[in-house]
Parts: C-alpha cells; sequence; structure tokens
C-alpha cells in the first residue's frame, strides 16, 4: 500500500520524482497550477509538450520536470465539472489512475497531486478530494512508495484531512 501524506503548499516547490499538473487538453499551459508549474519549470517544458499533440481527459503524458525540483512532471486533464452526470467522477478517478500508472512505469517512488478540476474547472471539493484518496488507496503499487496530496490553501488542506479521516 502506498503511504499518504497530506501538505499545505505550492507544488512546484516539492522535491519528489513527479509532480502531477492539472493540465487542460492541449498541455501547452494554461492558469492555476497549469501556469505555476510552466512558469516554474521554464520554457523548456513548453518545447517538451508541443510534440505531445495533446492530451484526452482522464489520460496522461509525462515530461522531464526540468528547472523543477521535481525530476518529471505528469500532464493530465481534468474533466470540467457540470453537474457530476456526465461521466465526471469516473474521469477524475481515470486521471489519477493514469497519472499513478505513468509514475510506476517511471520507476518513480514519490509523486505530488495537486486538487485536479478543483480550480477553474469547478469539481465540489469534497468529491473530488474523496475520490483522489480513495483511487490512490486501492492502487496496487509496486514501486511508488508515497503520494503527497499537495493542498493550495488552508481550506483545501481541511478537506483532505477530513476525507481522510472517512
Ligand atoms: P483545474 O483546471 O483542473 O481546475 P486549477 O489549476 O484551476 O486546475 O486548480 C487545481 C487546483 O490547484 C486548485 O485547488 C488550485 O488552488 C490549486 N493550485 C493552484 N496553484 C497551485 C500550486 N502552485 N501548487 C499546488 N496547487 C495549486
Amino acid at each position: 500500500m502506498v503511504e499518504i501524506e497530506i501538505i499545505q503548499g505550492d507544488i512546484t516547490k516539492l522535491a519528489v520524482d513527479a509532480i502531477v499538473n492539472a493540465a487542460n487538453c492541449s498541455l501547452l499551459g494554461g492558469g492555476g497550477v497549469d501556469g505555476a508549474i510552466h512558469r516554474a519549470a521554464g520554457p523548456e517544458l513548453l518545447q517538451a509538450c508541443i510534440p505531445l499533440n495533446g492530451c484526452e481527459t482522464g489520460k496522461a503524458k509525462i515530461t522531464p520536470g526540468f528547472r523543477l525540483p521535481a525530476k518529471f512532471v505528469i500532464h493530465t486533464p481534468g474533466p470540467i465539472y457540470r453537474d457530476g452526470l456526465h461521466g465526471e467522477p469516473e474521469l477524475l478517478e481515470s486521471c489519477y489512475k493514469s497519472c499513478l500508472d505513468l509514475a510506476e512505469e517511471n520507476g518513480c517512488e514519490t509523486v505530488a497531486f495537486p486538487a485536479i478540476s478543483c480550480g477553474v474547472y469547478g469539481y465540489p471539493w469534497e468529491a473530488a478530494t474523496e475520490i483522489a484518496i480513495r483511487t490512490v488507496d486501492k492502487y496496487p503499487a509496486k514501486c511508488l512508495k508515497k503520494v503527497v496530496f499537495c493542498c493550495f490553501g488552508e481550506q483545501m488542506l481541511k478537506v483532505y484531512r477530513d476525507a481522510y479521516r472517512k
């Protein structure tokens, strides 16, 4: 089983094997955590993303971390939340699973996730957090030892801590 750590902080500062980027389908950068990751990694990250030709919602693609302390960035476009009846839970679960698969394939022992879809994509925090924790918890890890949920702000930290206790 994977160890779960819940922290408050800026994911771009974490010296883990891979950080996850809540990207959009173009993989060409955006706002929120995506913008922060591209700024911190440097322009090489965009150059590495261009030939990937985008990514479908719920899937994931990997690049080096360039100027980041993390070795890799795993890019995953989360679902845009409508009403929860358009496959959003399955797609969000698939994001976490696809990222964990890529982390394993690349020999990562430590991976940090932001709260995918919980910013401009509008996913209700409690529901998204429950999916994040459950998907990591039941993941059949081989090489992966630790997953960090990196919460941006105190409120998100509380939501994760409450969900983890349940
Ligand atoms: P999405 O489009 O998937 O909703 P956002 O980037 O808008 O992605 O938000 C995803 C989450 O990432 C939000 O909870 C937001 O507060 C958080 N976030 C923004 N910047 C950072 C950062 N530097 N480190 C960690 N999390 C961040």
